[in-house]
């Protein structure tokens, strides 16, 4: 039992801005009195928001112990070492698992969603969040190179594809649907170096199109009612010329809910045309399209300079990397479900490519009109690690530290890119405390995370306000998980289980005489050991769905 008293509040989901008042605290929620007996924490002099929600990143399940295992070097440089509350992990790009859950608490992070697990990665993605602690933690399931998916939409059967689509969430214990590149695996595999993919070609051996995937999905998504109907990876990431793709694949939505990850990755023009050029900055854009079409949502997968791990779903991109990574990579290909590719990475501020990625980023957010809309995000470790928050942070915040940085980068980068035009906007705590907080929660569905309301999560940081904003966002002073402190005086004074968040759609019982006889003739694994069982949740939520009538799903954020 809590009750929070003089600090100043940002709790933007219900109107609160900046205003000194009480937060009570009890039995891991939110309430609207003290409860008797509370202690009280002084937060004079400091800033109240919810837990941090982080939409999109890369921290459980096998490609991302596959980069784990590349980067040994990174074992011994950054030990998170044991504490008398805390286990210990190694660090670099790729934490392991403790020390991933501990480097998100001390952040202020409560929640995160794994963006990208192949179905029969399931199993071993639910062991790896199991092990890492503080934060909720949920997962999407790949299946846009899905083979049985493709065999479906291509004969026309929609409800059949419909409830497989259901069915793969429930047997994974996953959060949402994941599109990686729709159908470019097959084109890739197929054709030698064909790794820009038309959204109306042929895929592979299947009558079918990228374009009509993804329809398909959107709407499949949007129907079963899901808390985060569709999670998109675009085609052609990293190529120049390809923001029309993702104009184009933002248009397919038609009105319906779609979520476009790393917008940033999928924002570049191109010099004279061709996807051979440098890219350019088409930021305006593509922030011009998400303005104005409320039924769309991204997160904006900013690079950062230093050290990543480009790991992916998308194996074709992952080839195309390798020439530019320091020497180590790995492709690997999933049975019938997904590709992957690891390429450890620099992003280097005088580098023309690196550079531009870096304004775009900036760019998007800065352009951006609806925080609610344009979420904060580095596709960690992709972009960059997620300890590098803090510092996006302060290039958001502060004008003045933004054109230092740009002093120091490649300049004709910058003049590719329009950041200079919107260099004067500095975001507000409030706007912060949406991009990392509200709107991510509020975009995954997650009723009682992302705001401070009566009857939310006790999910709760307190930072010492500061005119560094890195510094202030770097260290809280007290992170609080399901109203306990687990932070205080920014030190662990314990140890916490999360959640795994997780969705559980009714599906019919037939699918499975479709799916059974696929998996018996093509997989390698028995179908009765494929579903992962109940016993795999632990501690968990099952956040619910809302079907929708078929047809009826045009609704705005
Ligand atoms: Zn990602």
């Amino acid at each position: 039992m809590l009750r929070i008293v003089n600090g100043r509040v940002y709790d933007p989901a219900n109107g609160v801005d900046g205003a000194v008042r009480d937060i009570c605290v009890q039995d891991g929620k939110i309430v609207a009195d003290p409860p008797p007996g509370a202690r009280t924490i002084d937060a004079r002099g400091m800033v109240v928001m919810p837990g941090g929600v982080d939409i999109h990143c890369h921290i459980a399940g096998p490609k991302v112990n596959l980069a784990r295992k590349v980067q040994p070097e990174d074992h011994r440089h950054d030990v998170h070492p044991r504490t008398r509350f805390t286990r210990s992990g190694t660090g670099g790009t790729v934490p392991s698992t403790f020390a991933t859950g501990y480097r998100y608490a001390a952040m202020g992070y409560t929640a995160a969603m794994e963006a990208a697990v192949t179905p029969l990665g399931a199993r071993h993605t639910l062991e790896e969040l199991h092990d890492t602690p503080v934060i909720d933690k949920g997962f999407f399931v790949l299946m846009g190179n899905n083979v049985l998916l493709f065999r479906l939409l291509q004969e026309g059967r929609r409800e059949e594809f419909r409830q497989a689509l259901a069915w793969w969430l429930a047997a994974t214990k996953g959060y949402a649907p994941k599109l990686v590149n729709p159908g470019g695996d097959e084109m890739w595999k197929g054709e030698r170096n064909a790794n820009i993919t038309d959204l109306d070609q042929k895929i592979g051996p299947f009558d079918l199109t990228p374009r009509k995937v993804i329809a398909e999905f959107i709407e499949a998504g949007n129907e079963l009612g899901l808390p985060h109907p569709v999670h998109i990876h675009c085609n052609n990431l990293g190529h120049s010329g390809n923001y029309q793709t993702t104009l184009e694949t933002m248009r397919m939505a038609e009105g319906r809910r779609a979520h476009i990850t790393h917008i940033q990755f999928h924002s570049y023009g191109s010099v004279a045309g061709k996807s051979t050029d440098n890219p350019t900055s088409k930021a305006r854009e593509i922030a011009e399209y998400v303005n104005t079409h409320p039924n769309i949502s991204a997160d904006v997968g900013a690079v950062m300079f230093g050290r990543s791990t480009s790991m992916t779903g998308d194996a074709p991109l992952a080839y195309m990397l390798r020439r530019f990574g320091g020497g180590k990579w790995v492709n690997a290909d999933t049975e019938h479900e997904s590709g992957c590719g690891i390429v450890p990475f620099t992003y280097q501020d005088r580098v023309y490519t690196n550079a531009l990625q870096w304004a775009i980023g900036l760019e998007l957010f800065l352009l951006s009109e609806d925080p609610w809309r344009m979420v904060f995000s580095t596709d960690h470790p992709n972009g960059g690690s997620f300890m590098s928050y803090p510092r996006l942070i302060r290039l958001l915040m502060d004008a003045e530290f933004r054109k230092e940085q740009m002093a120091k980068v490649n300049q004709q980068a910058l003049e590719h890119s329009g950041l200079r035009d919107c260099q004067s906007r500095e975001y507000t705590l409030s706007e912060i405390a949406i991009i990392t907080r509200a709107a991510p929660a509020r975009l995954l569905g997650l009723a009682s995370k992302g705001h401070l309301g009566v009857g939310a999560d006790a999910d709760i940081t307190i930072y010492e306000e500061d005119a560094d904003k890195e510094k202030m966002f770097s260290t809280p002073r007290y992170v609080i998980k399901d109203g306990e402190p687990i932070i205080e005086d920014h030190e662990f004074r314990t140890d916490h289980e999360g959640r795994l968040l997780h969705v559980a759609p009714d599906y019919d019982q037939g699918i499975e005489q479709v799916i059974q006889p696929f998996f018996e003739d093509y997989y390698s694994i028995q179908f009765g050991n494929y579903p992962v069982a109940d016993r795999y949740l632990h501690h968990h939520q099952t956040v619910p769905t809302a079907p929708q009538a078929a047809g009826s799903a045009a609704s705005a954020v």
